[in-house]
């Protein structure tokens, strides 16, 4: 297993509101490591974006981040200068996000973007040339550099955001759901060039996605966030065994009852027919959880434990870590606690 290139430890974000805190983001631990594709998945607003955009401190007020640390490449990029962070962003990581439209100024065309990105972080010399390689990395056609945004298509314009987000050789690329605006032809496209570029430049990328079935086929490993917390996170190819006799943890259901769901909620292609299972109710309010296991209120496993007492993540399987009471592994197999 390569070390972390980004290790997120108990990272919390709360929103400041009329009525209070609103922790959006609470206690949440992730490790990114080389190379790799993480999936971050989860229904909409359970605080994936939210976890997304505090990594780069891109967010704004009312957002605070209220505890924890992100580690890059050795250094806590949370008690770092405005200047310093400044140094990171597109240097070390780089950010996609789900709009182009609204990443892109409407009024440059691309080719002032490409060279504004550029010299805003110190390069001089052969910015034009620098510029055509960029579009050329993401295999656009040159003449894009003399468009203006509104001129592209979706799935340009989310070409030249990634080329502009590659453009100083970041180890991390972090994605907010960078395709969810585009058709599915144009999606497929966009994350095969993305695979590419990876495997020739290096970097991990951090996908957020609500589309578990695109996780499952695009990522190394998947972490599951419900209302604001990791439930839970391990390599893809255990999600898709967790229903499997044949795996050796399915006995004691290695996946969370919500994860399950999730799985269970879209139609295979490839195997028999089966009726997909709608999960009733709906994501708690991040104002007022309920305490103990926040998915209590919806699971059908609930037990008189689960409305108290909040369960940690703990090991599963072989990388392999969930967040539920149901799911404990046999004595024999040593449960260890996430590391703090
Ligand atoms: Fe369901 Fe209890 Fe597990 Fe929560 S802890 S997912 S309520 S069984």
């Amino acid at each position: 297993m390569s070390d972390p290139v980004l290790d997120v430890k108990h990272l919390s974000v709360d929103y400041v509101s009329a009525k209070g805190l609103v922790h959006v983001v609470d206690d949440v631990s992730l490790e990114l490591r080389r190379g790799e594709v993480h999936g971050l998945v989860g229904e909409s607003g359970c605080g994936k974006s939210t976890l997304a955009r505090s990594l780069l401190r891109v967010l704004g007020p009312p957002a605070i981040v209220s505890g924890g640390s992100v580690m890059l490449e050795g250094k806590d990029l949370m008690k770092m200068s405005a200047h310093e962070i400044d140094q990171v962003r597109w240097v070390r990581m780089a950010i996609v996000f789900q709009g182009a439209i609204d990443a892109l100024n409407p009024v440059l065309r691309i080719q002032e973007q490409l060279v504004d990105a550029l010299m805003a972080h110190g390069v001089r010399d052969g910015v034009e040339d620098r510029a055509k390689k960029l579009v050329d990395r993401v295999s656009l056609p040159r003449r894009v550099l003399t468009a203006f945004p509104h001129e592209l298509s979706g799935g340009m314009r989310q070409r030249v955001v990634i080329a502009m987000a590659l453009a100083l050789g970041p180890q991390v690329l972090l994605m907010d759901e960078p395709t969810t605006a585009l058709d599915v032809v144009v999606q497929a496209e966009i994350l095969d060039e993305l695979d590419r570029l990876r495997k020739d430049m290096g970097f991990a990328v951090l996908l957020v996605s609500h589309d578990l079935p695109l996780m499952l086929e695009r990522c190394d490993r998947i972490s599951v966030m419900y209302a604001g917390r990791i439930i839970e996170s391990g390599p893809v190819a255990s999600f898709r065994d967790g229903g499997s006799s044949s795996h050796p943890y399915a006995k004691h259901l290695l996946g969370h009852p919500y994860a399950q769901h999730l799985l269970h909620s879209f139609p295979r292609l490839d195997g028999p027919r089966t009726i997909a299972r709608a999960l009733e109710g709906s994501p708690p309010s991040l104002f007022s959880p309920p305490p103990g296991c926040r998915f209590h209120p919806r699971c059908p496993m609930v037990m008189p434990i689960c409305k108290v007492e909040q369960p940690k993540l703990t090991q599963r399987g072989v990388d392999h870590v969930a967040a539920c009471h149901l799911a404990q592994p046999a004595a024999e197999e040593s449960p260890a606690a996430l590391p703090s």
